[in-house]
């Protein structure tokens, strides 16, 4: 700022004492760039900003030489006297009042620290795209029945809107509830049969009342084992205190009726509660109970509006939403009364951001939750390891709900060994697997398979030369998907047209390999001619409400046969499902990620799940070319906390979570040398930074699991050691000095939950 720092210089020259006195003493606002500069930068707030500049508004401030405006998020406002450096002035603010309470700033500035991430990327990140641009609600028009005798008889469609406008209601509003078009009520509104009545912004109910009917729904009464759970979500929510209650509960224990009991406290004292889910398109059921138990629920999904979205941060900041429901973000919704937060399937990866501020929700919510002095709540039926453990030490409350609702046993749990010849059969489905469904179908059930692998085949291969397919940009084989016989990369999503022959030894004998839903839903069309049967996978769930739709005939017994990847296995509770078939157990046991095992118990447990709710009872066939794997044979004994006992001492060798922290840094570049030679370059880095210390460890630089992805060489480096913060600050000493060549990219992933 050379320029400035000559002006204000020839200013003081000149100027007289008094005034260099006076210029001394002042008000300094602190301010974080969303990009550019990382670090808060200082300004000076003119006389007729001081009442308008203040934390958690944002500011327009002149930038670098051109002293171009930027917009920056105004996080500290000091007065006193002023540094011997000149500052510059604030130039404008943004916003009427604050975006962001002194209680986010401080998350925020804790996220920034606590992932690595730049404090502006941060609070960029926790406020919606609708507010910080500050779209308008949309405000319409209301009318209302006018009450004069009309001159004519008003038509059957008039009558039923006249009716509908006793209270004041918007035209759109009024043409549905009468079953006609806005046309006739606007004709209505000329010709006096109804007059204005004011304006209401268009919110969120707009949509939410388009959706299908729910039941009000009563609260049951409780089990033992689910009263001592409430009594513990309760008794630290009486008191004011924070406390993290851990519900380790099978699926169909009751765990969910626990949240709604605990929200509904919450809200009888006035609070509010937030409750994640990993997704919601994927969780309709969880959030159609939510509505049906409280009247205001905001459900915050990914298909909102900015706009909408807008409206419905500002009755959550209002106080006027009893219930926030939502997926990862909904952890920002500014409750300014919060009693309660509760994460359903809190072991779900989607909880953890991929993209930077690389953050995962539990850790946010806890940091919430202590700040604030509320009980968290995480549900599972399968906790993370990272959270069992901290139940083990005590850290965390675990309350156990072993026994489904009812007393209705879980479903008996076959394994088939698909190594045995005798046991493999044609196709993808076992004999076994045959005969299981055969039986479910036979005494009226349903049926649902999980093979989690989209497309028809699974790779490509030529027959002569053992040669797959591969995407041109990644390292990743081709999946064939039908019809059409298109080559799609599952990393990319590049759409291949494939050839007929070989490119590598030009011999005409391709032949697809594996199975994907496609094939297996072909498989059992023909295996079972009578049976209805339906695919749930993101090729047939493109359109939003497609989940829903299909969920519902499943439920209205439309569908006999689901196929889906690991969409089908979430928080459904259907009871007619007397089989659930897990076609490849193994399919992700192998992946180069430390967590392949967890991730199998957790997904083949929580599918086996959905088998047998209903007064029929219900069978599970896993077929696993690995039976004796433990997380196979535990997710098939339904002993989720075997495999914990036998993956924690693994863990605790190696110093993985939870018994270590890594941080890893993933380098990118179309160049592979390039991308090669900077890995090396931090990994040399990283090492210098923690020479002498014996408990870090420095691993790599090494090609990633995905070698190239979208044309860029990936290669990571990955640091290990006991604490977090520790860890932390050494990547962040190594990192610092760094001067990135143009033609890399490199992120920093602490506590990553994705290897690949
Ligand atoms: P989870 O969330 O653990 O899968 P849910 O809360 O969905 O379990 O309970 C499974 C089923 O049992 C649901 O249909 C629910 O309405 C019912 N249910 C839960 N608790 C009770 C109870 N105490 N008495 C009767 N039915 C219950
Ligand atoms: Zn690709």
């Amino acid at each position: 700022m050379p320029d400035q720092h000559t002006n204000q210089r020839r200013l003081f020259e000149t100027a007289p004492r008094w005034v260099e006195d006076d210029v001394r003493r002042g008000t300094i606002a602190t301010v974080v760039l969303p990009e550019g500069v990382d670090k808060p930068l200082d300004y000076l707030v003119p006389d007729d900003l001081a009442a308008a500049v203040e934390p958690g508004r944002r500011v327009r401030v002149p930038l670098g030489r051109g002293n171009r405006e930027r917009i920056a998020y105004c996080v500290a406002v000091r007065g006193g006297e002023l540094p011997q450096a000149a500052l510059k002035s604030v130039a404008g603010v943004e916003d009427e009042s604050p975006l962001l309470s002194p209680r986010m700033l401080d998350l925020t500035r804790w996220m920034a620290e606590r992932w690595l991430a730049r404090w502006g990327e941060v609070l960029e990140a926790v406020l919606p795209a609708g507010v910080r641009l500050r779209r308008k609600p949309r405000v319409v028009p209301l009318f209302v029945a006018a009450g004069a005798a009309s001159p004519r008889q008003p038509t059957p469609a008039q009558g039923r809107v006249l009716a509908a406008a006793a209270t004041p209601a918007s035209a759109a509003a009024l043409a549905a509830a009468a079953g006609t078009s806005r046309a006739v009520v606007m004709r209505m509104v000329k010709t006096g049969l109804l007059t204005a009545a004011g304006s209401a912004e268009r919110g969120p109910a707009g949509r939410s009342v388009a959706r299908r009917p729910i039941s009000h729904d009563r609260p049951a009464a409780l089990s033992a084992d689910q009263a001592a759970a409430l009594e513990a979500i309760l008794d630290p929510l009486r008191r004011g205190r924070h406390e993290t209650v851990v519900l380790f509960g099978v699926t169909g224990s009751g765990k969910t009726e626990v949240y709604l009991q605990a929200v509904e406290e919450t809200i009888r004292h006035g609070r509010q509660a937030i409750v994640l889910v990993p997704e919601i398109s994927l969780t309709p059921q969880t959030c159609d109970r939510f509505r049906a138990r409280f009247g205001s629920v905001a459900v915050l999904h990914s298909h909102l509006t900015p706009t909408e979205r807008h409206a419905q941060w500002r009755e959550i900041a209002a106080g006027r939403v009893g219930v926030v429901v939502g997926a990862r973000s909904a952890i920002f919704a500014p409750a300014p009364r919060l009693g309660l937060i509760v994460i359903d399937e809190e072991h779900e990866t989607s909880f953890k951001q991929a993209t930077a501020p690389r953050y995962h929700a539990r850790d946010v919510a806890e940091w919430i939750a202590r700040a604030e002095g509320v009980p968290l709540v995480l549900g599972s039926a399968t906790p993370a390891l990272e959270t069992f453990h901290r139940c083990l030490t005590g850290e965390w409350t675990m309350c156990r709900l072993p026994g489904r609702v009812g007393g209705s046993d879980l479903p008996a749990v076959l394994s088939v060994d698909v190594r045995d010849t005798a046991s493999r059969g044609r196709g993808a489905v076992s004999p076994r697997l045959a005969a299981g469904i055969r039986w479910a179908l036979d005494a009226g059930g349903q049926v649902m398979l999980l093979l989690n692998r989209r497309g028809f085949a699974t790779s490509i291969q030529c027959r002569a030369c053992g040669d797959t397919s591969r995407c041109p940009q990644c390292d990743l084989a081709l999946t064939l998907h039908q019809p059409g016989g298109r080559g799609i990369c599952h990393g990319c999503g590049l759409v291949a047209r494939l050839p007929t022959s070989c490119p590598s030894c030009a011999a005409p004998n391709l032949v697809p390999r594996g199975t994907g839903t496609q094939r297996l839903e072909d498989q059992i069309r023909a295996a079972f001619p009578g049976a209805r049967v339906a695919r749930m996978d993101t090729d047939t769930m493109r359109t939003h409400g497609s989940h829903e739709r299909t969920l519902d005939a499943f439920r209205n017994r439309e569908i006999d046969i689901l196929v889906g990847t690991q969409m089908i296995a979430k928080g459904l509770d259907f009871p007619a499902v007397m089989l659930v078939g897990v076609v490849n157990a193994d399919a992700a046991l192998h992946l180069a990620d430390f967590r392949a095992s967890e991730r199998t118990c957790q997904l083949v447990t929580q599918v086996a799940g959905r088998s047998g709710r209903g007064p029929l009872g219900g069978r599970v066939v896993v077929q696993t070319s690995t039976p004796d794997h433990p997380a196979i044979r535990a997710a098939a004994a339904h002993d989720y906390e075997a495999f914990v006992r036998s993956e924690l001492p693994i863990r605790e060798a190696l110093l993985y979570p939870p018994f270590g922290s890594i941080v890893r840094l993933v380098i990118r570049s179309v160049d592979e040398r390039a991308a090669a030679d900077w890995a090396g370059h931090v990994a040399d880095r990283l090492r210098a930074e923690a020479a002498g210390e014996a408990a870090i460890r420095v691993l790599g630089p090494a090609p990633a699991p995905i070698t190239r992805l979208r044309d860029r060489f990936r290669w990571h480096v990955q640091v290990h050691g006991p604490g977090p913060d520790h860890l932390r600050d050494l990547v962040r000493r190594a990192t610092a000095q760094l001067q990135t060549p143009d033609n890399v990219a490199w992120i920093v992933d602490v506590d990553p939950v994705e290897m690949l």
